[in-house]
C-alpha cells in the first residue's frame, strides 16, 4: 500500500498537492492553463512507484499519447543493482506494454546473460514511454517531457549502475551529441544522482552489425566492473 494510503486508512487527513492530479484533470479543474502543460519542464512527478505508474498511464504532457496503444511503464526487479536503460518502445513493446520483448529484446537478454545476468535480475526502462509513430527518433519535447518519469524511476530504483542502450539513451542522459562510438567505453556519473552510468550500442543495431557485438562485451564488461568497485 502506498505511504497516503496507510494515513488515510489509519484517519489521518492527508494533504494532495492539486498539482499531482493527471493533467486532463488540471487544465478542468484550472489548476494550470493548456499553455502550461506544453511546459514539460514544470512537470511535476509522484514520488511512489504506484502513482508514477498510474500518472504515466494518464500522461498527456506530447502529442505521443495521441497515437500510443499503450504507455511501457518499464518492468523488472525494484532492487536491480542494473538498470538498462534504451530509447523508446517499438510496436512489440507497446503491444505488450512492456520494453525489450522484440528481437531487439532477445538480444539485450543474451547480453546480459553473457555476463551473467538474468533479465529478472535488472530493470528496464526507456527514454520515453509511449511509442514513436513508424519508431521514429524521439523529439527533443518529448525527451524532456518524459524524463521527469524517469528520474524518478532512476531515484526509487538506485541502481548500482546504468547501463544506456543506443544513441539516443546515452545522449539524453549525459546531454552531449556525440556518437555513441565516442560515448562508449567509458563511465560516467549521472547527474544529480552521481549513479556510475555506462553507454554501450543499442542491441537492434547489434542485430545488424553483429561484428559489433565485441565492442559491447567490453562496455558490459567495464559495467559489471563498475558495479563491483573493481575499476
Ligand atoms: N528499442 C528500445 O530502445 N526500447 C525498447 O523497449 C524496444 C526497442
Amino acid at each position: 500500500m502506498a505511504k497516503n494510503a496507510y494515513l488515510e486508512a489509519m484517519g489521518i487527513p492527508v494533504w494532495k498537492s492539486r498539482r499531482n492530479l493527471p493533467f486532463a484533470k488540471q487544465i478542468e479543474q484550472g489548476i494550470v492553463a493548456p499553455e502550461i502543460v506544453i511546459d514539460e519542464q514544470q512537470m511535476e512527478v509522484d514520488d511512489d512507484w504506484e502513482s508514477l505508474q498510474h500518472q504515466v498511464k494518464q500522461c498527456i504532457a506530447c502529442g505521443l499519447h495521441q497515437t500510443r496503444k499503450n504507455t511501457v511503464f518499464g518492468v523488472g526487479n525494484l532492487q536491480a543493482d542494473w538498470m538498462i536503460i534504451g530509447e523508446a518502445p517499438g510496436e512489440a513493446e507497446e503491444a505488450r506494454g512492456e520494453p525489450f520483448v522484440g528481437p531487439a529484446g532477445q538480444m539485450l537478454n543474451q547480453m546480459l546473460l553473457a555476463i551473467g545476468v538474468s533479465r529478472e535480475k535488472v530493470f528496464i526502462a526507456n527514454i520515453l514511454k509511449c511509442r514513436p509513430p513508424n519508431n521514429r527518433d524521439p523529439k527533443q519535447d518529448e525527451v524532456n517531457s518524459c524524463q521527469g518519469f524517469l528520474k524518478q524511476q532512476i531515484k526509487l530504483i538506485k541502481p548500482k549502475v546504468i547501463l544506456a542502450v543506443g544513441r539516443v539513451a546515452a545522449q539524453n542522459l549525459l546531454h552531449t551529441k556525440e556518437t555513441i562510438g565516442h560515448i562508449r567505453g567509458k563511465p560516467y556519473a549521472l547527474e544529480e544522482t552521481q549513479i556510475p552510468l555506462v553507454a554501450t550500442y543499442h542491441p537492434a543495431y547489434l542485430l545488424r552489425s553483429p561484428t559489433e557485438k565485441s565492442k559491447a562485451w567490453v562496455d558490459l564488461v567495464l559495467a559489471k566492473k563498475v558495479l563491483e568497485g573493481r575499476l
